[in-house]
């Protein structure tokens, strides 16, 4: 069984046992086996803090693009082999496995692109400045420098690639040295495209280090120009934020977290209409891609009382032509759950809701076809559509993420109340609006925006040019209010700003505007 090895101070070093085992979910069949015991902490950060920092914060942003595309070339290239790591120990099929490792590439070659607009410097400065006093000469400029720790990435076991490399793209690229945790339940991908990454030779030492298996002790070795940026559940999320040493250095923190993500069909929509049939889709492919277990999944779909049962009919028939299966199977388009916990987790969570009233409209968790499947082995679960027909009162369903392929209908009869009841949610990474209603839409998007960090409003106009809904573009914000963890990444050159120290530089004009080759709008 291979052993995943840690990428720590320029080597690769194997930890100690005991380990942990990865399972392939699609038969719960040991693959591979990861731990940090012996790796010291302390080392790592300080080798990236002073091996790593200097060399980067060398490059320019250019260099640091060019870094980023060759990364984005070498997993590209070796996209295969990743994806058969994918399937061996996430147990995506091969389409889900791809959306994984094509975000990876696709967020890197898009921060490639940025670094190499942003050319030869080191440093940003925004905009053109301000006048401080009645002297045209006293002149104040904001200026961003890399900070100079560590950004320590701590990512959950959905997104072995994507979640790596969108972090780290963007760390890069500001300036910062990385060290990088993957989910150790599915560390395979993410040890495979660090193996990729060291291999192609051009990343200067210290840039990168990765950890396979636990943190150990890391975050008690931080200091005030280190970040930390973690995805995952949010009490750990809580967790980390809270920790001694994090908040007493006054570490930078972003939390990505659970998120109760909704769907909102508007009173304008037509049955069968243009508009309609995207919602149907975009719900159907946010319910059941990567099995469910996608941080903008949807979970929550409110639509009018009067259509409810037929959305649920409608909703259910484009589910269905998901074939379930073995990754590897003929047509299988969901695979299993990611590990026994989260089985586990998903079951527990549907009788949760269950109990707080939502009832079964469609599926069943425990009874469906599985293509490919050896006999009873494996987590697969059938996706399930609930609904609860007392929207305010679905405590559960508002509060309680299924991290699986699971949503609620929860019908309304009064627009009016929808904003309120998304709410409950405290927060999503996203949501999704169906209208037609350009009058309305104004309102709708004042009611709904401040308890997302993204809204997608699908319209005739763009049923058949929008994207899921759930993939996380690099040049839009991700990231939510309140449960969803409180955080913001991306959002193209935006991202940058938690990995560098905005310095406002305030004197004489002529001198500041020629030591910071500030080019104003004359040129
Ligand atoms: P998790 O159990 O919180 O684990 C996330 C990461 O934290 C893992 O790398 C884990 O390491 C690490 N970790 C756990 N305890 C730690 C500690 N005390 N110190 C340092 N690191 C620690 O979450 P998960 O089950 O992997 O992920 C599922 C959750 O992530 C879902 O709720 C989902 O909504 C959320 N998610 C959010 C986003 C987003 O962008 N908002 C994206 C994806 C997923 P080990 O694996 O070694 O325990």
């Amino acid at each position: 069984m291979i052993i995943l090895k840690s990428y720590v101070c320029g080597e690769w070093r194997e930890g100690d046992a005991p380990r942990q085992i990865l399972i392939d979910p699609s038969t719960g069949a040991a693959v591979a086996e990861a731990g940090t015991g012996g790796v010291d902490m302390a080392a790592v950060v300080r080798y990236g803090r002073e091996v790593g920092g200097p060399a980067l914060r060398e490059m320019t942003f250019a260099e640091r693009g060019a870094l980023l595309k060759t990364m984005s070339k070498v997993l590209y290239e070796a996209r295969e082999e990743l994806i058969a790591a994918s399937i061996l120990n996430a147990g995506t099929t091969r389409t889900d496995a791809k959306f994984d490792i094509d975000g990876a590439t696709g967020t890197l070659a898009y921060y490639a692109g940025l670094g190499k607009s942003l050319g030869d410097r080191r440093f940003l400065v925004e905009g053109e400045g301000e006048q401080l006093t009645r002297s045209a000469r006293f002149w104040g400029h904001h200026i961003k420098l890399p900070r100079r720790g560590v950004a320590l990435h701590i990512n959950a076991f959905n997104f072995p690639a994507w979640g790596l490399f969108e972090k780290a793209a963007v760390a890069l690229l500001a300036g910062m040295p990385v060290v990088t945790k993957p989910a150790t339940a599915t560390a395979l991908l993410a040890y495979r495209c660090m193996e990729k990454v060291v291999q192609s030779g051009g990343l200067p030492d210290g840039a990168m280090q990765l950890l396979c298996g636990s943190a150990g002790d890391l975050l008690e070795h931080v200091e005030s120009q280190d970040v930390l940026a973690f995805t995952g559940s949010g009490s750990t999320g809580e967790l980390l934020r809270g920790l001694k040493s994090v908040v007493a250095k006054s570490v930078r923190v972003n939390v990505e977290a659970d998120s109760l993500n909704a769907a909102v069909l508007a009173e304008d929509i037509e049955v069968g209409s243009e508009t309609y049939q995207m919602f149907i889709r975009d719900t159907a492919r946010e319910v059941t891609q990567k099995t469910g277990q996608k941080c903008t999944a949807i979970r929550r779909i409110f639509l009018p009382e009067a259509v409810a049962d037929r959305v649920a009919e409608d909703l259910g028939e484009e589910i269905a032509q998901v074939k379930i299966g073995a990754p590897g199977a003929e047509g299988a388009r969901m695979g299993p759950l990611a590990s026994e916990q989260q089985f586990n987790d998903v079951h527990a969570g549907l009788a949760r809701l269950i109990e707080g009233g939502a009832r079964p409209v469609w599926g069943s968790a425990t009874e469906m076809d599985v293509v490919g499947r050896d006999g009873d082995v494996g987590y697969y679960v059938g996706p399930v559509l609930l609904r609860h027909d007392d929207p305010g009162a679905a405590e559960a369903v508002h509060s309680h993420e299924v991290f699986g392929p699971v949503a609620t209908l929860l019908p309304y009869t009064s627009f009016g109340e929808v904003p309120g009841w998304v709410a409950l949610g405290e927060g999503s990474l996203l949501t999704t609006l169906y209208t037609d209603d350009k009058k309305a839409l104004g309102g709708m998007i004042a009611e709904l925006a401040p308890y997302t960090g993204r809204l997608l409003v699908g319209s005739k106009k763009v049923a058949d040019q929008s994207i899921s809904p759930g993939i996380v573009l690099p040049s839009c914000v991700h990231g939510g209010p309140g449960r969803a963890g409180g955080g913001e990444e991306l959002g193209g050159l935006r991202g940058l700003d938690f990995y560098m120290q905005r310095t406002a530089i305030q004197g004489d004009r002529a001198i500041l505007d020629r030591v910071l080759e500030v080019r104003t709008s004359e040129g």
